[in-house]
């Protein structure tokens, strides 16, 4: 089996880091949506209550996703600076390097993704 060469694990430690970033900024913009609404009506303006609950609980689930991700990301970047970088979870085969380019922080092939993706 084939190994990152170093010149594509430092693009993937790239783009890694550029989402650790934009992660992390999403999260801090995301923080004060998912806030707890506040119940005063002065402070909601002319949006509903019900609305308002509504958008945090979207801001929520978006912000647990981004944060899983950031953790994804956060893995993958330990991984690398243990070279145990770009092997599936599931099966300890490389993945596809222009898979690790458009999804660095994957940890699944993409037939172990595809069998977890059909099984949920
Ligand atoms: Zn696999």
């Amino acid at each position: 089996m084939e190994k990152l060469s170093n010149q594509q694990l430092a693009a993937i430690r790239k783009r890694l880091l550029q989402l650790e970033k934009n992660l992390s900024q999403q999260i801090e913009i995301n923080r004060d949506a998912a806030s707890i609404v506040a119940l005063d009506q002065t402070s909601v303006g002319r949006i509903s209550r019900m609305e308002a609950i509504q958008q945090q609980s979207i801001a929520l689930s978006t912000r647990r996703k981004t944060c899983l991700r950031l953790k994804r990301v956060q893995d993958a970047l330990r991984a690398l600076a243990d070279n145990g970088y770009g092997f599936c979870e599931q099966c300890n085969e490389l993945i596809a390097f222009e898979r690790l380019l458009a999804r660095p922080e994957a940890n699944l092939c993409i037939s172990c993704q595809n069998h977890a993706d059909t099984k949920t």
